[in-house]
């Protein structure tokens, strides 16, 4: 007999939209995942991977239960407070016989959609003294950091996709990634349907990308240029718009320095330049410039096919021009850009806060001499750390919602370093490529599992929105939440676990709930507000508004182009050395149904399964290579076999694949990018960041491949 169904409601964890949702909940199982209609932001859309979130739940994959290496190899269920009794003993042992920074953390995507785990992995290692800090953001968007550095922060806030005519997506996809750009509030929810009606009221959609997207297909103009060159056509668009005085002087004027420079160091990149470099014809480029400069409101965003690419920091920094230079800001007086609920609410100023350059004096690994950004190393330098004998090597690495066997580069380097280690413990629901290199599994509770709320959220969504959830099923009886772990880690190991300024009691433990409500304490919304609010709540404007500069802010100014900036894009503009043996470009492509290596294992999600290389048909065609045939990449760092498919929507010369697929015991479908990728490939200056996309390669027949 079919028991009773329960409706609750909630939202999704898996991605920054943070879509409301309704669950019917049977037997203490999800059975159905919803579209919460009645959520303000959302209002009924999900995604495929949202709606499949009864299998991340529940699944063949999820591990009920945590797990210990055995001597043999295999892995065995071990109780939560015996593996974190064995944790602590083996760290302490790896600290006093070689110290604190033998020990690193590496923060993945996943954790950062569980609003206390961030602090509490932070909070835990914190405690250890170690310096060695890693996370994704240095895989995929640390050009966005380095930018800050050296270009400085209007603290005024930015024009908002709300009220913009005009935006220039370049390097994102938010159709398929749910993400326009970098915590800017711009293309998260519903995506296609967002562009759709901003472009009903208006808006001209400005698309920079390799590939005709999902995105590209919704846009006014689409520029596909050549994958890598994206500053040589941010260039150029500055070119027209300074040229043709489509800037903003008087925003120049008041809050940013260099523009002489800047005019300078893109005075010959032209419309022709551009099209000779990136294929696209001039008038396009003109076309696209005039429309972007004559725009009154919106803003140029960028995400990971930029951030990945090649030259990403002198190209993300001249996004972050184009933005300057054409005001795109907003001005003294103004209605403010708040979107605090749960937060601390921080005025905005119309004032710049000066760059930096803190990494100058950040911690200096001896790998290279790198220095750790923003309180970061970057983890393109993480394989070498582990690897490279030294004193203060990498001995003891924990990994918290995150699979950098997958994600980093140099695919074979990043597996010997993570089995090199004398302790590894990856927090994952499920067996994971990294998972199944460590020595100690901590399962922890899966979304629908736990309380949460929406506090890390709130800079990606429209409105001012917060919204709390409790947990709606009973999580299996082996886990632990994320932040549980951590705090019982810190006890056991004596360290003091320091939570929103306050050193909590290790003998008596808050529950998920007290720790949530703790976090909103310097928030707008009451807490108990926040609960009762089953669809989440918009909290109304209350008006504020720019205020203006303060008298020590005078003479800040945004850095337009400084030396080491016009350096690399000079650098930029000079051809690519290795055309001849790797004709191809492959290029990073997001897909719907999986977050990085979050959904590639859930049956029949991915349609097809695998990681196909899609190549445009017209070089398939040159190349003698039938759709759905083997090939062979090959890139300067190594070779992978995979399938090849036809895709129209490429431009010719570029391959597209997805990363974090791929299993290490060959147990996941398709492929692994970071075969062709290398730690040594066209790394950047500050933040270490190798090529991961328009990497070269090569495209042979798989059988012409064997035969040689
Ligand atoms: S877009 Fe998809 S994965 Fe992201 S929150 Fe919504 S349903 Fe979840």
């Amino acid at each position: 007999m079919r028991s009773e169904t329960v409706r609750r409601t909630s939202y999704c964890r898996l991605c920054a939209s943070s879509c409301g949702v309704l669950l019917d909940i049977e037997d203490g199982r999800i059975r159905d995942v919803l579209g919460d209609a009645q959520h303000p932001i959302s209002g009924g859309y999900t995604c495929p991977k949202g709606r499949r979130g009864a299998d991340l739940t529940h699944g063949p994959g999820r591990l009920t239960t945590s797990m210990r290496r055995t001597a043999d190899g295999r892995h065995e269920p071990i109780a939560v407070p015996l593996a974190v009794a064995d944790i602590a003993t083996r760290l302490r042992r790896i600290v006093d016989e070689h110290g604190p920074d033998a020990v690193a953390l590496f923060c993945g995507t996943q954790q950062n959609f569980a609003a206390l785990t961030p602090p509490s992995a932070r909070a835990w290692f914190r405690g250890t003294g170690s310096h060695k800090l890693f996370s994704t953001m240095t895989i995929d968007q640390s050009a966005k950091w380095v930018v800050a550095e050296r270009m400085g922060t209007y603290l005024g806030g930015r024009q908002r996709f709300a009220d913009a005519d005009v935006w220039l997506l370049i390097g994102t996809n938010p159709v398929v990634s749910g993400n326009g750009g970098d915590g800017d509030g711009a293309v998260v929810q519903n995506p296609a349907t967002t562009l759709r009606r901003a472009r009903e009221r208006g808006l001209t959609l400005i698309v920079v990308d390799p590939r005709r997207t999902e995105t590209a297909a919704l846009a006014d103009i689409h520029l596909a240029p050549r994958p890598g060159t994206d500053a040589v056509m941010l260039a150029g668009l500055l070119h027209v718009i300074l040229a043709e005085g489509l800037h903003d002087p008087a925003f120049c004027e008041r809050h940013a320095a260099g523009l002489p420079a800047l005019r300078a160091a893109v005075g010959g990149v032209t419309p022709a330049v551009v099209e000779r470099i990136c294929d696209v014809p001039a008038q396009d480029v003109r076309a696209a410039a005039r429309v972007f400069g004559k725009g009154n409101r919106g803003m140029a965003t960028s995400g990971t096919g930029l951030c990945m690419g090649p030259h990403s920091n002198v190209a993300e920094h001249l996004v972050a021009a184009l933005n300057v230079v054409c005001g795109r800001y907003l001005r003294e007086g103004e209605r403010a850009d708040d979107r605090a609920v749960l937060t601390r609410h921080v005025p905005a100023r119309a004032e710049v806060a000066a760059p930096a350059r803190a990494y100058e004096r950040g911690f200096r690994s001896r790998v290279g001499g790198v220095r750790a950004i923003r309180g970061e190393l970057p983890s393109g330098i993480l394989a070498d750390e582990i690897l490279e004998p030294g004193p203060d090597r990498v001995r003891a690495l924990v990994v918290s919602g995150g699979n950098p066997a997958t994600a980093l580069p140099d695919r074979s380097k990043a597996l010997r370093a993570l089995r090199s280690l004398d302790l590894l413990v990856c927090v994952d629901p499920y067996m994971s490529d990294t998972a199944r290199l460590a020595h100690h599994i901590i399962a922890p509770t899966t979304m629908y599992e736990r309380a949460d709320h929406t506090a890390i959220m709130e800079s990606f969504f429209p409105s001012r929105f917060a919204q709390f959830t409790s947990s709606v099923v009973t999580p299996p009886a082996g886990v632990v939440d994320d932040w549980r772990f951590f705090f019982d880690l810190a006890a056991a190991s004596g360290q003091p676990f320091k939570f929103a300024g306050r050193i909590l009691d290790p003998s008596s433990p808050p529950t998920s709930t007290e720790l949530l409500a703790v976090m909103t304490e310097r928030g707008r919304l009451p807490f108990d507000e926040l609960v009762s609010a089953e669809h989440g709540r918009l909290v109304g404007d209350s008006g504020t508004v720019v205020a203006p500069p303060t008298p020590e802010a005078a003479g800040r100014r945004l850095e337009l182009m400084p030396d080491d900036v016009r350096a690399e894009l000079e650098d930029a503009l000079q051809p690519s050395p290795v055309a001849g043996d790797f004709p191809f470009r492959l290029v990073v492509r997001r897909i719907r149904e999986a977050v990085n290596s979050t959904g590639i294992r859930v049956p029949g999600l991915v349609p097809g399964g695998g990681n196909p290389a899609r190549v445009h048909p017209d070089d398939l065609e040159r190349l003698g290579v039938a759709d759905g045939a083997q090939v062979v990449l090959r890139s300067a760092s190594g070779s992978l076999r995979v399938t090849a498919r036809a895709d129209h929507t490429l431009a010719r010369g570029a391959v597209s694949m997805t990363h974090c697929f791929g299993g290490v015991d060959g147990d996941a479908a398709g492929v692994n990018v970071n075969n062709l990728t290398g730690t040594l490939d066209g790394v950047q200056t500050i933040n270490a960041m190798p090529t991961l996309s328009a990497v070269p390669v090569a495209i042979v027949p798989a059988t012409e491949e064997e035969d040689s």
